[in-house]
């Protein structure tokens, strides 16, 4: 099995203080992303999403079950192993960009591969082809303070992009754009999708931006309580989103 990310019986208990009523913010959930998936994971307000996403990504600890990507045990990495594994196998893409002001936005993009002692010269090619791909190579030598929010998110599909990492994670991505830029920036991850078979997992409350995925799971309660996988065109498969959304909110 090609499987990139595999998730077994994946338990998170919450417990505010000690004598509290425990939350069950995740409830042994389980399933496979395999090389080159595109999946959304999609839920009401309370129902996982966060958690699960903090849990892959090796900011947070699951009480019980597991997470392997790449064939690795998340939970088993001791800590600096797994801030190398973050930074060199798994790309961000936030809400919020999460750039850094004090860089331009090449050297945004550069960072994670300045971090690891890339030699200059690989590190200008990968990252001119990235900003040639994603349409900012003219403003390369901008500050983020000084470009629009698409152009922000771009910057940061670029970043998240740039180790070639074995999964991206990608949290609200469209969250903070407007609509055209929302467009622009699933379209491009899709092509890179497509192009590079990179393995993509996004959380979204957008049914617009989910439309693009090929895989949607749906949780509830802590539960998948529905997984649909893309069949036919996209407004097809939005108008499905939204008909699944409306039901789970009762
Ligand atoms: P979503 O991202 O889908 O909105 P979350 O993962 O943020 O859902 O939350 C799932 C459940 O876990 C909710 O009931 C939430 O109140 C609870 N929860 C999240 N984080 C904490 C925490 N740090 N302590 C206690 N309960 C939490």
């Amino acid at each position: 099995m090609d499987d990139m990310i595999q998730i077994d019986n994946l338990t998170k208990v919450y417990r505010a203080f000690k004598g509290a009523k425990e939350v069950r913010a995740l409830d042994q959930i389980s399933f496979a992303a395999s090389r080159g998936e595109f999946i959304g994971i999609m839920g009401p307000s309370g129902s996982g999403k966060t958690t699960l996403l903090n849990i892959l990504s090796g900011v947070d600890t699951s009480t019980s079950g597991e997470v392997i990507i790449e064939g690795q045990s998340i939970a088993r990495l001791k800590k600096d192993k797994l801030a190398l594994f973050r930074r060199q196998r798994i790309g961000y893409i936030f809400q919020d960009f999460n750039l850094l002001d004090s860089l331009t936005l090449k050297e945004n993009i550069a960072l994670p591969l300045i971090l690891d002692h890339v030699a200059p010269q690989q590190i200008n090619s990968r990252v001119d082809e990235l900003m040639q791909f994603f349409g900012i190579a003219d403003i390369a030598g901008k500050y983020p303070y000084h470009v629009s929010g698409g152009q922000k998110q771009r910057t940061a599909a670029a970043r998240a992009l740039v180790t070639e990492p074995a999964v991206v994670f990608a949290d609200e991505p469209t969250g903070n754009l407007d609509s055209k830029s929302a467009s622009d920036i699933m379209d491009m991850l899709t092509e890179m999708n497509e192009r590079k078979n990179s393995t993509i997992l996004m959380v979204t409350h957008d049914a617009f931006a989910a439309s693009y995925c090929k895989r949607i799971i749906f949780i509830k309660d802590g539960q998948i309580s529905v997984q649909i996988q893309r069949a036919g065109d996209r407004k097809a498969f939005f108008d499905k989103i939204l008909e699944i959304l409306s039901v789970m909110r009762g």
